[in-house]
């Protein structure tokens, strides 16, 4: 079983006697340092000069500072930047990462496969909520907590788990639950579930069912609803019940239909990939072509990421969400978020 940590087992006062530096301004970091500052902890922003984000960091009432100042000031340096700049921001951080100090990640990536290597004198925590950021703030200002993983890979000082634990508690985390994990743990399973499942796998599941339906004749606009809108309705079922509420709320013929399907779907073949997938990711494949991919100017992925937006699921459900605002529609333009 896993170990549990909720509310009662985290003193919030170790983090709050702390000085704690938030690295990068992005999906996490904003969550972490508004919903720290709200718990009464002594948060700055280190952020590139000139960044996009100075401003948004400022007009919430945070200081900044540049990367290195910001980690020369604190005792505790969460670096919130994308894996696959974090080994570069830390080349900043590491001249103020003095002995005792901690040093904490949201995701284990770049301890697991070695692209940043902190000095033995240090605490090395991990504070993983798992959920997108936006959800960590949302959640928290409405007195919930989005769940986490905590896990400690280096304490020098000996209070590391207990100073995670704190900091866990100051963003919310242990009003969901904080489950005990290692870095290896939680970078497998999370790159994992982003892959095989979550994002890799859910967005091909929807791509070749609207494909299916569309090529043979039905309209766009009712392929759309059928294997994308109504995906939330269905996965808002699981969320609050498993399976099997699911199942309690579909139809009949829905849930014969689920039985009868899905193992024609998801093939012992399907599996046998996933165990790939999961290989890759073990034995590090996954994460030296990532990192590759974006040594060599993302290429790649752009041209990816292009392709994928043209998909014609995505033009028709552009189209659909306009006539539903209370959908809260977004739409992304040149990787920002425009309404
Ligand atoms: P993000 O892409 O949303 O934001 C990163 C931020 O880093 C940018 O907004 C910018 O402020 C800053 N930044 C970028 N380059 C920089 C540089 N060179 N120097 C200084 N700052 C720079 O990132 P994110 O999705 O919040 O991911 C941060 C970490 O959290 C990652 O380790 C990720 O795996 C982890 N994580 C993210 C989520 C999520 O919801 N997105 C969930 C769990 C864990
Ligand atoms: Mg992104
Ligand atoms: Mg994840
Ligand atoms: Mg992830
Ligand atoms: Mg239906
Ligand atoms: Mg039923």
């Amino acid at each position: 079983m896993a170990k549990a940590y909720h509310d009662h087992d985290a003193d919030l006062s170790l983090i709050q006697a702390k000085k704690v530096a938030i690295i990068g301004y992005g999906s996490q970091g904003h969550a972490h340092a508004l919903n720290l500052k709200d718990s009464g902890v002594d948060v700055k922003v280190g952020l590139r000069p000139g960044s996009p984000n100075e401003a948004k960091a400022k007009n919430a009432g945070l200081e900044v500072l540049p990367v290195a100042e910001a980690a020369k000031w604190a005792d505790v340096i969460m670096l919130l930047v994308p894996d696959q700049t974090a080994a570069k921001v830390y080349k900043e951080v590491e001249p103020g990462l003095t002995a005792g100090k901690t040093l904490m990640f949201a995701h284990g990536f770049n301890i697991r496969f070695r692209t940043i290597n902190p000095p033995a004198d240090v605490d090395v925590s991990l504070v993983a909520p798992k959920g997108p950021g936006h959800r960590v703030r949302e959640v928290f200002t409405e007195g919930g907590g989005v769940p986490g993983l905590v896990a400690v890979e280096q304490d020098a000082t000996g209070n590391a788990l207990k100073l995670a634990l704190s900091y866990a508690k100051g963003i919310g985390c242990t009003r969901g639950g904080v489950l005990e994990t290692t870095f290896t743990e939680e970078t497998e399973t999370d790159l994992f579930g982003e892959q095989a499942v979550l994002c890799g796998g859910t967005a091909a599941l929807v791509k070749a069912g609207f494909e299916v339906l569309t090529e043979a004749g039905y309209q766009p606009e009712l392929a759309y609803f059928e294997v994308l809108h109504e995906l939330k309705l269905i996965v808002d079922l699981m969320y609050r019940g498993g399976l099997e509420y699911m199942r309690y709320s579909i139809s009949d013929t829905a849930e014969w239909g689920d039985y009868v399907a899905g193992p024609r779907i998801v093939t012992p073949a399907v599996k046998d990939a996933m165990k790939g997938l999961l290989k890759d990711i073990q034995d590090g494949t996954f994460a030296k072509k990532f990192i590759e991919e974006n040594e060599t100017g993302r290429k790649g992925f752009e041209r990816i990421r292009k392709e994928e937006a043209a998909h014609p699921v995505e033009k028709v459900g552009k189209d659909l969400r306009k006539s539903m605002p209370f959908l809260d529609p977004v739409e992304v333009k040149d990787g920002n978020v425009v309404k």
